[in-house]
């Protein structure tokens, strides 16, 4: 597939190169997907047993993961940039 380019347009140089409303559809449910599969993910690994936790001074379970795994790695990994945005903001630094 191959994506619109926003902004420029890279033969004519013109800057009024938009997606085509089929293309800007298919984009925003594209979006509407990726957020319903973090959400998924997001229920899936929740933390449990934090009162009980935080009672012996141990950590939570994750729901999925297992005993003492809170924050376990799939959530922290929602968390973070995705590695496309992380590689976007080091070119902007430099
Ligand atoms: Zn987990």
């Amino acid at each position: 597939m191959t994506e619109p380019t926003t902004g420029y347009c890279p033969h004519c140089g013109r800057g009024d190169v938009a997606p085509t409303p089929e293309a800007y559809e298919q984009q925003r449910q594209r979006a509407e997907q990726a957020e319903a599969a973090i959400a998924r993910a997001r229920h899936l690994h929740r933390p449990v047993g934090v009162v009980a936790a935080a009672e012996a001074g141990i950590e939570p379970d994750c729901a999925t993961c297992g005993p003492n795994r809170w924050p376990c790695p799939t959530y922290t990994a929602l968390d973070q940039p995705a590695p496309a945005a992380a590689e976007a903001t080091d070119n902007q630094e430099q």
